[in-house]
Protein backbone atom coordinates (compact mmCIF):
# COMPACT_ATOMS: atom_id res chain seq x y z
CA UNK A 1 0.00 0.00 0.00
CA UNK A 2 2.16 3.38 -1.42
CA UNK A 3 0.73 5.39 1.55
CA UNK A 4 0.77 3.22 4.81
CA UNK A 5 -2.57 4.43 5.09
CA UNK A 6 -5.11 2.26 6.59
CA UNK A 7 -8.21 3.37 5.52
CA UNK A 8 -11.66 1.99 6.87
CA UNK A 9 -12.65 0.66 4.23
CA UNK A 10 -9.96 -2.21 4.23
CA UNK A 11 -12.08 -5.48 5.65
CA UNK A 12 -10.52 -8.17 6.53
CA UNK A 13 -12.72 -11.10 4.72
CA UNK A 14 -13.32 -14.19 7.06
CA UNK A 15 -10.59 -14.19 8.60
CA UNK A 16 -10.39 -11.92 11.99
CA UNK A 17 -7.13 -10.31 13.00
CA UNK A 18 -7.69 -8.74 16.00
CA UNK A 19 -5.38 -8.99 18.81
CA UNK A 20 -3.64 -11.85 16.65
CA UNK A 21 0.00 -12.18 16.92
CA UNK A 22 1.35 -12.04 13.50
CA UNK A 23 5.35 -11.83 12.08
CA UNK A 24 6.11 -10.82 8.91
CA UNK A 25 9.04 -11.97 6.80
CA UNK A 26 10.55 -9.62 5.40
CA UNK A 27 10.71 -5.83 5.39
CA UNK A 28 10.80 -4.31 1.29
CA UNK A 29 8.22 -3.97 -1.29
CA UNK A 30 5.88 -6.31 0.46
CA UNK A 31 6.87 -6.62 4.04
CA UNK A 32 5.93 -3.52 5.00
CA UNK A 33 2.50 -2.36 2.85
CA UNK A 34 1.65 -5.60 4.97
CA UNK A 35 2.93 -4.81 8.34
CA UNK A 36 1.17 -1.71 8.13
CA UNK A 37 -2.34 -3.14 6.63
CA UNK A 38 -1.98 -5.90 9.56
CA UNK A 39 -0.98 -3.51 12.58
CA UNK A 40 -4.23 -1.34 11.33
CA UNK A 41 -6.41 -4.52 10.93
CA UNK A 42 -6.01 -4.57 15.24
CA UNK A 43 -2.74 -7.36 14.63
CA UNK A 44 -0.17 -7.39 17.07
CA UNK A 45 2.69 -7.68 14.64
CA UNK A 46 6.04 -8.22 14.79
CA UNK A 47 8.72 -7.94 11.46
CA UNK A 48 12.16 -10.12 11.66
CA UNK A 49 14.34 -9.59 9.03
CA UNK A 50 17.63 -11.16 7.21
CA UNK A 51 19.49 -7.65 6.90
CA UNK A 52 20.17 -4.74 8.99
CA UNK A 53 21.51 -2.18 6.36
CA UNK A 54 20.52 1.73 6.12
CA UNK A 55 17.70 0.94 4.21
CA UNK A 56 16.44 -1.72 6.68
CA UNK A 57 16.66 0.46 9.70
CA UNK A 58 14.94 3.56 7.45
CA UNK A 59 12.17 1.17 7.22
CA UNK A 60 12.00 0.05 10.64
CA UNK A 61 11.79 3.15 12.41
CA UNK A 62 9.25 4.30 10.15
CA UNK A 63 7.62 0.79 11.39
CA UNK A 64 8.18 1.22 15.11
CA UNK A 65 7.00 4.49 14.97
CA UNK A 66 3.13 3.28 14.31
CA UNK A 67 3.93 0.75 17.04
CA UNK A 68 5.04 -2.09 15.14
CA UNK A 69 8.08 -4.39 16.62
CA UNK A 70 10.64 -5.01 14.56
CA UNK A 71 13.59 -7.42 14.62
CA UNK A 72 16.40 -6.84 12.25
CA UNK A 73 19.10 -9.30 11.26
CA UNK A 74 17.17 -12.17 12.60
CA UNK A 75 15.13 -13.66 10.04
CA UNK A 76 15.60 -17.34 11.14
CA UNK A 77 13.83 -17.12 14.49
CA UNK A 78 10.05 -17.53 14.88
CA UNK A 79 8.99 -14.93 17.38
CA UNK A 80 7.60 -16.43 20.84
CA UNK A 81 3.22 -16.19 20.44
CA UNK A 82 3.30 -16.66 16.57
CA UNK A 83 -0.59 -17.28 14.99
CA UNK A 84 0.45 -16.63 11.45
CA UNK A 85 2.97 -15.67 9.50
CA UNK A 86 3.04 -13.42 6.56
CA UNK A 87 6.08 -13.84 4.53
CA UNK A 88 7.87 -11.93 1.26
CA UNK A 89 7.16 -14.34 -1.52
CA UNK A 90 11.03 -14.53 -2.28
CA UNK A 91 11.84 -16.57 0.85
CA UNK A 92 12.38 -19.78 1.08
CA UNK A 93 10.30 -22.14 2.11
CA UNK A 94 13.43 -23.91 3.53
CA UNK A 95 14.58 -21.45 5.67
CA UNK A 96 14.58 -22.35 9.31
CA UNK A 97 11.81 -19.83 10.20
CA UNK A 98 9.50 -21.91 8.13
CA UNK A 99 10.52 -25.11 9.64
CA UNK A 100 9.72 -24.21 12.79
CA UNK A 101 6.54 -22.51 11.95
CA UNK A 102 5.62 -25.95 10.14
CA UNK A 103 6.12 -27.61 13.46
CA UNK A 104 4.43 -24.88 15.58
CA UNK A 105 1.50 -25.56 12.96
CA UNK A 106 1.46 -21.91 11.99
CA UNK A 107 0.26 -20.88 8.38
CA UNK A 108 2.06 -19.28 6.45
CA UNK A 109 0.48 -16.68 3.58
CA UNK A 110 2.40 -14.44 1.11
CA UNK A 111 1.47 -10.95 -0.03
CA UNK A 112 -0.66 -12.38 -2.22
CA UNK A 113 -2.70 -14.70 -0.16
CA UNK A 114 -3.03 -11.97 2.21
CA UNK A 115 -4.35 -9.31 -0.91
CA UNK A 116 -6.45 -12.31 -1.56
CA UNK A 117 -7.98 -12.52 1.62
CA UNK A 118 -8.66 -8.81 2.30
CA UNK A 119 -10.20 -7.93 -0.62
CA UNK A 120 -14.13 -6.57 -0.16
CA UNK A 121 -17.23 -8.63 -0.55
CA UNK A 122 -17.86 -6.99 -4.23
CA UNK A 123 -14.05 -6.94 -5.00
CA UNK A 124 -12.83 -7.27 -9.14
CA UNK A 125 -11.94 -10.96 -10.43
CA UNK A 126 -8.81 -11.95 -10.93
CA UNK A 127 -7.80 -13.32 -14.50
CA UNK A 128 -4.40 -14.99 -13.49
CA UNK A 129 -1.43 -15.33 -15.55
CA UNK A 130 1.72 -17.13 -14.58
CA UNK A 131 4.72 -18.91 -16.38
CA UNK A 132 8.50 -19.02 -17.15
CA UNK A 133 8.67 -15.90 -19.50
CA UNK A 134 5.64 -14.12 -21.14
CA UNK A 135 3.45 -12.89 -18.01
CA UNK A 136 4.49 -9.45 -18.24
CA UNK A 137 4.03 -9.08 -21.79
CA UNK A 138 0.66 -11.07 -21.76
CA UNK A 139 -0.71 -8.77 -18.58
CA UNK A 140 -0.32 -5.62 -20.36
CA UNK A 141 -2.07 -7.15 -23.38
CA UNK A 142 -5.04 -8.43 -21.16
CA UNK A 143 -4.93 -5.08 -19.86
CA UNK A 144 -4.90 -3.35 -23.09
CA UNK A 145 -7.70 -5.97 -24.54
CA UNK A 146 -10.04 -4.97 -21.38
CA UNK A 147 -9.67 -1.49 -21.68
CA UNK A 148 -9.80 -1.65 -24.88
CA UNK A 149 -13.73 -2.85 -24.00
CA UNK A 150 -14.34 -0.62 -21.78
CA UNK A 151 -13.64 -2.21 -18.39
CA UNK A 152 -11.96 -0.34 -15.78
CA UNK A 153 -9.10 -2.36 -14.90
CA UNK A 154 -5.24 -2.29 -14.27
CA UNK A 155 -2.23 -4.86 -14.31
CA UNK A 156 -1.13 -5.63 -11.42
CA UNK A 157 1.24 -8.04 -9.18
CA UNK A 158 4.60 -9.08 -10.01
CA UNK A 159 4.70 -6.61 -12.57
CA UNK A 160 5.18 -4.38 -9.70
CA UNK A 161 2.04 -2.86 -8.48
CA UNK A 162 1.45 -4.92 -5.37
CA UNK A 163 -1.83 -6.53 -4.85
CA UNK A 164 -2.34 -5.04 -1.43
CA UNK A 165 -2.33 -1.46 -3.66
CA UNK A 166 -4.98 -3.32 -5.55
CA UNK A 167 -7.36 -4.87 -3.65
CA UNK A 168 -7.34 -2.12 -0.57
CA UNK A 169 -8.58 0.77 -3.11
CA UNK A 170 -5.43 2.78 -3.38
CA UNK A 171 -7.01 5.79 -5.50
CA UNK A 172 -6.22 4.66 -8.44
CA UNK A 173 -7.74 1.19 -8.24
CA UNK A 174 -10.59 1.83 -6.60
CA UNK A 175 -13.65 0.44 -8.70
CA UNK A 176 -12.06 -1.66 -11.18
CA UNK A 177 -14.09 -3.96 -12.80
CA UNK A 178 -11.51 -6.78 -13.49
CA UNK A 179 -8.15 -7.35 -12.51
CA UNK A 180 -5.30 -8.39 -15.03
CA UNK A 181 -2.60 -10.51 -12.42
CA UNK A 182 0.80 -11.19 -13.10
CA UNK A 183 2.14 -13.90 -10.80
CA UNK A 184 5.54 -15.83 -10.12
CA UNK A 185 5.77 -19.32 -9.12
CA UNK A 186 7.01 -17.86 -5.68
CA UNK A 187 3.96 -15.83 -5.34
CA UNK A 188 2.22 -19.04 -6.17
CA UNK A 189 3.60 -21.02 -3.64
CA UNK A 190 2.55 -18.52 -0.59
CA UNK A 191 -1.15 -18.20 -2.00
CA UNK A 192 -3.01 -21.79 -1.09
CA UNK A 193 -6.49 -20.28 -0.73
CA UNK A 194 -6.56 -18.09 -4.29
CA UNK A 195 -9.36 -18.68 -6.53
CA UNK A 196 -8.98 -16.97 -9.67
CA UNK A 197 -11.95 -16.35 -12.34
CA UNK A 198 -9.53 -17.73 -14.92
CA UNK A 199 -6.07 -18.26 -15.75
CA UNK A 200 -3.42 -19.59 -18.21
CA UNK A 201 0.21 -20.46 -17.56
CA UNK A 202 2.29 -19.61 -20.49
CA UNK A 203 5.00 -22.47 -20.48
CA UNK A 204 6.83 -24.53 -18.48
CA UNK A 205 10.70 -24.81 -18.49
CA UNK A 206 13.20 -24.85 -15.40
CA UNK A 207 14.00 -21.58 -13.79
CA UNK A 208 14.35 -20.93 -9.85
CA UNK A 209 14.70 -24.66 -9.42
CA UNK A 210 16.97 -24.06 -6.13
CA UNK A 211 14.28 -21.79 -4.53
CA UNK A 212 11.57 -24.80 -5.48
CA UNK A 213 13.86 -27.71 -5.00
CA UNK A 214 12.85 -29.64 -8.09
CA UNK A 215 10.97 -29.42 -11.52
CA UNK A 216 8.34 -30.94 -10.07
CA UNK A 217 7.98 -28.46 -7.15
CA UNK A 218 7.96 -25.60 -9.70
CA UNK A 219 5.66 -27.18 -12.18
CA UNK A 220 3.30 -28.06 -8.93
CA UNK A 221 3.66 -24.30 -7.51
CA UNK A 222 2.57 -23.07 -11.07
CA UNK A 223 -0.16 -25.21 -11.18
CA UNK A 224 -1.65 -23.82 -8.18
CA UNK A 225 -3.33 -20.92 -10.28
CA UNK A 226 -5.90 -22.99 -12.04
CA UNK A 227 -6.96 -24.33 -8.39
CA UNK A 228 -10.81 -23.34 -8.05
CA UNK A 229 -11.25 -21.69 -11.85
CA UNK A 230 -14.49 -20.49 -12.31
CA UNK A 231 -14.89 -20.02 -15.86
CA UNK A 232 -11.56 -21.03 -17.81
CA UNK A 233 -8.13 -22.72 -17.17
CA UNK A 234 -5.69 -21.33 -20.17
CA UNK A 235 -3.13 -23.65 -21.30
CA UNK A 236 -0.52 -24.09 -24.23
CA UNK A 237 -1.37 -26.64 -26.65
CA UNK A 238 2.85 -27.00 -27.35
CA UNK A 239 3.62 -27.33 -23.89
CA UNK A 240 2.15 -30.18 -22.63
CA UNK A 241 3.25 -29.55 -18.68
CA UNK A 242 0.51 -27.08 -18.58
CA UNK A 243 -2.26 -28.98 -19.89
CA UNK A 244 -1.07 -31.72 -17.05
CA UNK A 245 -1.47 -28.94 -14.85
CA UNK A 246 -4.81 -28.27 -15.61
CA UNK A 247 -5.87 -31.68 -15.73
CA UNK A 248 -4.33 -31.99 -12.17
CA UNK A 249 -6.72 -28.77 -11.11
CA UNK A 250 -9.66 -29.07 -8.90
CA UNK A 251 -12.09 -26.27 -10.17
CA UNK A 252 -15.53 -25.07 -10.14
CA UNK A 253 -18.09 -27.11 -12.01
CA UNK A 254 -18.39 -25.73 -15.21
CA UNK A 255 -14.94 -24.17 -15.79
CA UNK A 256 -13.59 -25.35 -19.19
CA UNK A 257 -9.93 -26.03 -20.31
CA UNK A 258 -9.03 -23.83 -23.26
CA UNK A 259 -6.22 -24.14 -25.08
CA UNK A 260 -3.77 -22.21 -27.07
CA UNK A 261 -1.72 -22.86 -30.20
CA UNK A 262 0.27 -21.40 -32.82
CA UNK A 263 -1.21 -23.74 -35.43
CA UNK A 264 -5.15 -24.18 -37.16
CA UNK A 265 -7.07 -24.75 -33.12
CA UNK A 266 -9.28 -27.39 -33.27
CA UNK A 267 -12.96 -26.81 -31.06
CA UNK A 268 -12.07 -25.17 -27.25
CA UNK A 269 -8.73 -23.58 -28.49
CA UNK A 270 -7.81 -20.54 -29.69
CA UNK A 271 -5.53 -20.36 -32.79
CA UNK A 272 -4.21 -18.70 -36.03
CA UNK A 273 -5.21 -19.82 -39.22
CA UNK A 274 -3.72 -17.94 -42.40
CA UNK A 275 -2.38 -15.24 -40.44
CA UNK A 276 -5.63 -14.93 -38.69
CA UNK A 277 -6.08 -15.13 -35.20
CA UNK A 278 -9.16 -17.23 -34.33
CA UNK A 279 -11.01 -18.18 -31.42
CA UNK A 280 -12.59 -21.70 -31.46
CA UNK A 281 -13.52 -21.32 -27.31
CA UNK A 282 -16.25 -18.27 -26.46
CA UNK A 283 -18.04 -18.99 -29.82
CA UNK A 284 -21.48 -20.67 -30.28
CA UNK A 285 -21.08 -24.06 -31.58
CA UNK A 286 -17.58 -24.33 -31.49
CA UNK A 287 -17.42 -27.69 -32.89
CA UNK A 288 -18.49 -26.16 -36.53
CA UNK A 289 -18.06 -22.06 -36.04
CA UNK A 290 -14.39 -20.06 -35.50
CA UNK A 291 -14.84 -16.56 -34.24
CA UNK A 292 -11.91 -14.04 -36.11
CA UNK A 293 -10.16 -12.25 -33.49
CA UNK A 294 -6.93 -10.26 -35.14
CA UNK A 295 -4.44 -10.40 -37.73
CA UNK A 296 -0.90 -11.82 -36.46
CA UNK A 297 0.01 -8.35 -37.77
CA UNK A 298 -2.29 -6.53 -35.29
CA UNK A 299 0.05 -8.16 -32.80
CA UNK A 300 3.11 -5.98 -31.34
CA UNK A 301 6.13 -7.65 -32.21
CA UNK A 302 4.68 -10.27 -34.59
CA UNK A 303 7.04 -13.08 -33.03
CA UNK A 304 5.94 -16.38 -32.83
CA UNK A 305 6.53 -16.70 -29.00
CA UNK A 306 4.74 -12.59 -28.36
CA UNK A 307 1.86 -14.14 -30.89
CA UNK A 308 1.37 -17.44 -28.54
CA UNK A 309 1.25 -14.54 -25.70
CA UNK A 310 -1.64 -12.78 -27.74
CA UNK A 311 -3.70 -15.81 -28.16
CA UNK A 312 -3.19 -15.93 -24.11
CA UNK A 313 -4.19 -12.77 -23.12
CA UNK A 314 -7.45 -12.94 -25.96
CA UNK A 315 -8.40 -16.29 -24.04
CA UNK A 316 -8.31 -15.20 -20.69
CA UNK A 317 -10.12 -12.10 -22.16
CA UNK A 318 -12.96 -13.69 -24.04
CA UNK A 319 -13.35 -15.94 -20.81
CA UNK A 320 -14.50 -12.49 -19.30
CA UNK A 321 -17.05 -12.16 -22.15
CA UNK A 322 -15.03 -9.40 -23.87
CA UNK A 323 -16.25 -8.58 -27.50
CA UNK A 324 -14.16 -10.07 -30.70
CA UNK A 325 -13.58 -6.05 -31.96
CA UNK A 326 -11.92 -5.47 -28.49
CA UNK A 327 -8.90 -7.97 -28.62
CA UNK A 328 -8.03 -6.49 -31.89
CA UNK A 329 -8.03 -2.93 -30.73
CA UNK A 330 -6.92 -3.78 -27.38
CA UNK A 331 -3.71 -5.80 -29.35
CA UNK A 332 -3.17 -2.52 -31.53
CA UNK A 333 -3.42 -0.27 -28.24
CA UNK A 334 0.05 -2.25 -26.94
CA UNK A 335 3.24 -1.80 -26.88
CA UNK A 336 5.76 -3.68 -25.34
CA UNK A 337 8.04 -2.58 -22.53
CA UNK A 338 11.86 -1.97 -23.02
CA UNK A 339 13.89 -4.80 -23.98
CA UNK A 340 12.16 -7.03 -24.84
CA UNK A 341 12.43 -8.10 -29.31
CA UNK A 342 13.09 -3.83 -29.28
CA UNK A 343 13.95 -3.25 -32.70
CA UNK A 344 16.76 -0.81 -32.46
CA UNK A 345 18.18 0.35 -36.21
CA UNK A 346 18.50 -0.89 -39.17
CA UNK A 347 22.33 -0.52 -39.99
CA UNK A 348 23.69 -1.19 -43.50
CA UNK A 349 20.21 -3.33 -44.46
CA UNK A 350 21.05 -5.56 -41.04
CA UNK A 351 18.94 -5.18 -38.04
CA UNK A 352 19.82 -4.86 -34.53
CA UNK A 353 17.09 -5.92 -32.28
CA UNK A 354 17.57 -5.82 -27.95
CA UNK A 355 15.85 -8.79 -26.06
CA UNK A 356 18.18 -7.74 -23.07
CA UNK A 357 15.16 -9.54 -20.93
CA UNK A 358 15.77 -12.68 -22.26
CA UNK A 359 17.75 -13.45 -19.00
CA UNK A 360 17.47 -17.36 -19.87
CA UNK A 361 17.49 -20.12 -21.99
CA UNK A 362 13.82 -20.56 -22.27
CA UNK A 363 13.34 -17.14 -23.51
CA UNK A 364 16.50 -16.70 -25.85
CA UNK A 365 15.28 -19.46 -27.70
CA UNK A 366 11.76 -18.25 -28.34
CA UNK A 367 13.89 -15.18 -29.57
CA UNK A 368 16.45 -16.78 -31.80
CA UNK A 369 13.10 -18.40 -33.47
CA UNK A 370 11.78 -15.20 -34.41
CA UNK A 371 14.42 -14.63 -37.08
CA UNK A 372 16.09 -16.36 -39.93
CA UNK A 373 19.59 -15.53 -39.87
CA UNK A 374 21.29 -13.70 -36.62
CA UNK A 375 24.20 -12.97 -35.41
CA UNK A 376 23.50 -13.60 -31.52
CA UNK A 377 25.30 -11.74 -28.70
CA UNK A 378 24.48 -13.79 -25.89
CA UNK A 379 26.01 -14.47 -22.22
CA UNK A 380 26.45 -13.16 -18.60
CA UNK A 381 25.64 -15.23 -15.56
CA UNK A 382 24.12 -19.01 -16.72
CA UNK A 383 22.86 -19.37 -13.29
CA UNK A 384 23.25 -23.14 -13.57
CA UNK A 385 21.70 -23.46 -17.08
CA UNK A 386 23.45 -25.74 -19.65
CA UNK A 387 23.20 -24.52 -23.27
CA UNK A 388 23.42 -27.48 -25.78
CA UNK A 389 19.38 -27.63 -26.33
CA UNK A 390 19.44 -24.52 -26.68
CA UNK A 391 22.45 -24.24 -29.25
CA UNK A 392 21.00 -27.41 -30.96
CA UNK A 393 17.34 -25.73 -31.73
CA UNK A 394 19.10 -22.35 -33.08
CA UNK A 395 22.37 -23.73 -34.88
CA UNK A 396 20.96 -23.44 -38.47
CA UNK A 397 19.93 -19.99 -37.83
CA UNK A 398 23.29 -18.47 -36.59
CA UNK A 399 25.49 -16.55 -39.24
CA UNK A 400 27.74 -16.18 -36.00
CA UNK A 401 27.81 -15.37 -32.55
CA UNK A 402 29.55 -12.51 -30.12
CA UNK A 403 30.09 -14.34 -26.34
CA UNK A 404 29.79 -11.74 -23.43
CA UNK A 405 30.22 -12.46 -19.72
CA UNK A 406 31.33 -14.59 -16.64
CA UNK A 407 29.60 -17.40 -18.25
CA UNK A 408 30.61 -17.27 -21.89
CA UNK A 409 32.81 -20.31 -21.62
CA UNK A 410 29.71 -22.43 -21.37
CA UNK A 411 28.43 -21.32 -24.52
CA UNK A 412 31.22 -21.30 -26.49
CA UNK A 413 31.56 -25.39 -25.56
CA UNK A 414 28.00 -25.76 -26.34
CA UNK A 415 28.54 -24.18 -29.82
CA UNK A 416 32.04 -26.39 -30.56
CA UNK A 417 29.72 -29.34 -29.83
CA UNK A 418 26.80 -28.86 -31.82
CA UNK A 419 27.67 -25.39 -33.99
CA UNK A 420 31.49 -26.04 -34.64
CA UNK A 421 31.23 -24.50 -38.26
CA UNK A 422 29.50 -21.26 -36.83
CA UNK A 423 31.99 -18.63 -35.81
CA UNK A 424 32.78 -17.04 -32.67
CA UNK A 425 34.41 -14.19 -31.11
CA UNK A 426 34.72 -14.06 -27.23
CA UNK A 427 34.78 -10.34 -26.08
CA UNK A 428 36.68 -11.00 -23.05
CA UNK A 429 36.90 -7.87 -21.51
CA UNK A 430 33.74 -6.52 -18.78
CA UNK A 431 34.65 -2.96 -18.45
CA UNK A 432 32.36 -0.24 -20.03
CA UNK A 433 33.43 -0.70 -23.48
CA UNK A 434 32.75 -4.18 -23.65
CA UNK A 435 29.15 -3.93 -25.63
CA UNK A 436 30.60 -1.44 -27.70
CA UNK A 437 33.64 -4.00 -28.68
CA UNK A 438 30.99 -6.88 -28.62
CA UNK A 439 28.17 -4.86 -31.46
CA UNK A 440 31.40 -3.84 -33.54
CA UNK A 441 32.08 -7.78 -33.55
CA UNK A 442 28.60 -8.71 -34.22
CA UNK A 443 28.43 -5.91 -37.21
CA UNK A 444 31.84 -7.51 -38.73
CA UNK A 445 30.08 -11.22 -39.32
CA UNK A 446 26.53 -9.77 -40.47
CA UNK A 447 25.73 -9.91 -43.39
CA UNK A 448 22.50 -7.38 -45.53
CA UNK A 449 19.27 -9.29 -44.18
CA UNK A 450 20.65 -10.54 -41.06
CA UNK A 451 19.27 -9.78 -37.84
CA UNK A 452 22.12 -8.59 -34.81
CA UNK A 453 20.34 -9.75 -31.81
CA UNK A 454 21.15 -9.60 -28.09
CA UNK A 455 19.45 -12.16 -26.31
CA UNK A 456 21.75 -13.15 -23.84
CA UNK A 457 20.28 -16.29 -22.32
CA UNK A 458 22.00 -14.83 -19.24
CA UNK A 459 21.48 -12.63 -16.70
CA UNK A 460 23.33 -9.09 -16.43
CA UNK A 461 24.95 -8.49 -13.51
CA UNK A 462 28.58 -9.86 -13.76
CA UNK A 463 28.64 -6.68 -16.11
CA UNK A 464 25.37 -4.45 -15.62
CA UNK A 465 23.27 -3.18 -12.85
CA UNK A 466 20.08 -5.02 -14.41
CA UNK A 467 19.27 -6.25 -17.53
CA UNK A 468 17.46 -2.59 -18.56
CA UNK A 469 21.12 -1.01 -18.31
CA UNK A 470 22.44 -4.01 -20.91
CA UNK A 471 19.52 -3.16 -23.14
CA UNK A 472 20.48 0.41 -23.47
CA UNK A 473 24.31 -0.11 -23.79
CA UNK A 474 23.35 -2.33 -26.45
CA UNK A 475 20.96 0.36 -28.03
CA UNK A 476 24.14 3.30 -27.21
CA UNK A 477 26.60 0.67 -28.85
CA UNK A 478 24.20 0.68 -32.17
CA UNK A 479 23.99 4.16 -32.46
CA UNK A 480 27.44 5.16 -31.76
CA UNK A 481 28.47 2.46 -34.89
CA UNK A 482 25.60 4.02 -37.14
CA UNK A 483 26.92 7.55 -36.47
P1 LIG B 1 8.28 -12.40 -17.76
O1 LIG B 1 7.42 -11.37 -17.12
O2 LIG B 1 7.72 -13.80 -17.62
O3 LIG B 1 9.74 -12.32 -17.43
P2 LIG B 1 8.30 -10.87 -20.25
O4 LIG B 1 7.01 -10.61 -20.92
O5 LIG B 1 8.93 -9.76 -19.49
O6 LIG B 1 8.16 -12.16 -19.35
O7 LIG B 1 9.32 -11.41 -21.36
C1 LIG B 1 10.62 -11.78 -20.98
C2 LIG B 1 11.40 -12.40 -22.12
O8 LIG B 1 10.90 -13.71 -22.33
C3 LIG B 1 11.22 -11.68 -23.46
O9 LIG B 1 12.21 -10.73 -23.65
C4 LIG B 1 11.34 -12.79 -24.46
O10 LIG B 1 12.69 -13.04 -24.75
C5 LIG B 1 10.84 -14.00 -23.72
N1 LIG B 1 9.43 -14.39 -23.97
C6 LIG B 1 8.33 -13.61 -23.93
N2 LIG B 1 7.24 -14.34 -24.16
C7 LIG B 1 7.65 -15.62 -24.29
C8 LIG B 1 6.99 -16.87 -24.53
N3 LIG B 1 5.67 -16.94 -24.65
N4 LIG B 1 7.77 -17.98 -24.62
C9 LIG B 1 9.09 -17.92 -24.49
N5 LIG B 1 9.79 -16.80 -24.29
C10 LIG B 1 9.07 -15.65 -24.18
Amino acid sequence: MGSGQVTSSVSSGSYDFQGKHVTVAGLGVSGVPAAKVLHGLGARVTVVNDGDDARARAQAAELEALGITVRLGDGATLPEGTELIVTAPGWKPDKPLFTAAAEADVPIWGDVELAWRLRGPDAAPWLAVTGTNGKTTTVQMLASILKAAGLRTAAVGNIGVSLLDAVLGEEEYSDLDVLAVELSSYQLHWAPSLRAHSAAVLNLAPDHLDWHGSMEAYAADKGRIYEGNRVACVYNVADKLTEDLVREADVEEGCRAVGFTLGTPGPSQLGVVDGILVDRAFVENRHKNAQELAEVSDVNPPAPHNIANALAAAALARAFGVPASAVRDGLRAFTPDAHRIAHVADLDEVAYVDDSKATNTHAAEASLAAYESIVWIAGGLAKGATFDELVTKSAKRLRGVVLIGADRALIREALARHAPEVPVVDVDRTDTGAMLQAVTEAKRLAVAGDTVLLAPACASMDMFTNYNKRGDAFAQAVRELGA
